[in-house]
C-alpha cells in the first residue's frame, strides 16, 4: 500500500484532505491525523473491523485499549454511561478542559465494541482541540478511536514525517498538520466519587493537563504506574501503561547529573539536556559529541514537552551506543515528561 501525506495548510487543501480522510474512515480504513497531543491513528470506533486495522497497523496487543474521540460534547452519551454521582464533576471537567488533552475513563456504553476497550467495562474518552482533527471528526460525524500513530512501544510521532517513518506502507493517508503543539499524549484520569467533599481524580497517565490544572475540581491521587515524588514507579493498574514504552531503539539512561558522567572508552554517546531554567542549573555541554536541548529557547517545561519526542527520535537516528538523558524538574508538565523518560529508559 502507498502512503500519502496530505497538506492542510490552505483552506482548499484542508477541505480536500478532510474529505479524503472521511472517505477512508467510512470505508473502514485507518488514517493518521494531527492532534494537539501527538499524531493519532484514527478509525471508526463503532466498526470492529476498522478498529482491528489500528491494532494491525500498530502491531499493538489487543488487550491495550484505545482512546475514543468525540465529534461533540453532546455525543458523550453515545459511548459512555456517566454515573449520577459523578455527573456534575464530569460536566465541569468537560466544560473546563474539552476540547483539549484530558481523557476521562468512564463506564462504557454497550454499543462500544470490545475491541476498543480491550474487553474492559470502561471506555477512555476525549475531544481533540486540533483544528484538523476537529474538522475530520465533525465531518465524519461519529466517534473515532485514535491511539498514537506509532508502532507499539515506540516513540509517539509529533510530525507527519515521523508518522511516515513509523507506518509507511501500512496506512493509506496521513494528514499533515505540522508539529503538534503539546507534544505529549493526553492526561488520563479516573473519577472516584467521595461521600463528602470533592471527588478524587486518579491520574492514570500524566500529560499536558497537570495536577495543578485539575486540583481546583478534585483531590489528586497518582495511579500506579506513575512516578511518585522520589520518581519511583509502582506497576501500572491499567493495561497499556507498560514499564517499557515510548522507547527509542538506542538504549537510554537517565543520569541525575550528566556533568559527572564517566563515558566508557570507545563508546559513543548523545546527551538529551533540559536547561529550561537557570535555577535548575546549566550543564557543561562542550564535552559531548551530540547534544540536543529540550528547552533551548528557555520556554521551560512546556517547550521541553513539545520537543521531547522529536528530540528522542533525532537522537535515536544518530545510532550512538547510548543516549544519556538529564532529568527535568518534577513539577507541572515535567511530571509527564519524566514519566516518558522513565519508560524510555527502562531496560
Ligand atoms: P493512546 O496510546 O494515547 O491511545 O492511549 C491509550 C491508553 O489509554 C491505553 O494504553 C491505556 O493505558 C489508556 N486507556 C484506554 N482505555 C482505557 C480504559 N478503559 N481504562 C483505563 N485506561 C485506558
Ligand atoms: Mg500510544
Amino acid at each position: 500500500m502507498d502512503t500519502f501525506i496530505a497538506p492542510t495548510d490552505r483552506a482548499d487543501l484542508l477541505r480536500t484532505a478532510v474529505n479524503q480522510a472521511v472517505d477512508f474512515l467510512r470505508d473502514g480504513e485507518v488514517v493518521a491525523l494531527p492532534a494537539e497531543t501527538v499524531y493519532g491513528l484514527a478509525a471508526d470506533a463503532m466498526n470492529p473491523a476498522a478498529v482491528a486495522r489500528i491494532f494491525e497497523a500498530k502491531e499493538r496487543p489487543s488487550f491495550d485499549p484505545l482512546i475514543v474521540h468525540l465529534p461533540h460534547r453532546k455525543r458523550l452519551a453515545d459511548v459512555a454511561v456517566v454515573p449520577a454521582e459523578i455527573a456534575e464533576t464530569v460536566n465541569l471537567l468537560i466544560e473546563k478542559f474539552w476540547p483539549g488533552p484530558l481523557t476521562l475513563v468512564l463506564p462504557k456504553h454497550e454499543s462500544v465494541p470490545e475491541a476498543v476497550t480491550g474487553g474492559l467495562p470502561t471506555v477512555a474518552v476525549r475531544m481533540s482541540s486540533h483544528p484538523v482533527f476537529k474538522a475530520v471528526v465533525t465531518s465524519f460525524g461519529g466517534p473515532l478511536a485514535a491511539p498514537s500513530a506509532n508502532r507499539f512501544g515506540r516513540i509517539s510521532p509529533t510530525s507527519a514525517g515521523a508518522v511516515m517513518k513509523e507506518l509507511e506502507g501500512r496506512i493509506p493517508l496521513i494528514l499533515d498538520g505540522g508539529a503538534c503543539p503539546e507534544g505529549l499524549e493526553s492526561t488520563i484520569i479516573r473519577i472516584i466519587p467521595s461521600e463528602k467533599g470533592k471527588p478524587v481524580f486518579r491520574i492514570l497517565r500524566a500529560g499536558p493537563v497537570t495536577k495543578d490544572d485539575l486540583q481546583p475540581y478534585g483531590k489528586i491521587e497518582w495511579g500506579n504506574g506513575q512516578p511518585d515524588k522520589k520518581g519511583q514507579v509502582a506497576p501500572p493498574e491499567v493495561p497499556g501503561q507498560l514499564p517499557s514504552h515510548y522507547a527509542p531503539r538506542t538504549p537510554l539512561r537517565l543520569v541525575e547529573n550528566p556533568d559527572h558522567f564517566l563515558p566508557e572508552e570507545g563508546k559513543r554517546y548523545a546527551l538529551l539536556s533540559y536547561r529550561g531554567d537557570a535555577e535548575d542549573g546549566y550543564l557543561d555541554l562542550t564535552e559531548w559529541e551530540h547534544v540536543l536541548v529540550l528547552s533551548p529557547g528557555s520556554g521551560k517545561l512546556p517547550e521541553a514537552a513539545l520537543r521531547l519526542f522529536h528530540c528522542l527520535r533525532a537522537l535515536d537516528e544518530l545510532e550512538v551506543d547510548e543516549i544519556i538523558a538529564e532529568p527535568v524538574p518534577l513539577r507541572e508538565v515535567g511530571m509527564a515528561i519524566m514519566e516518558r523518560l522513565r519508560r524510555a529508559s527502562y531496560l
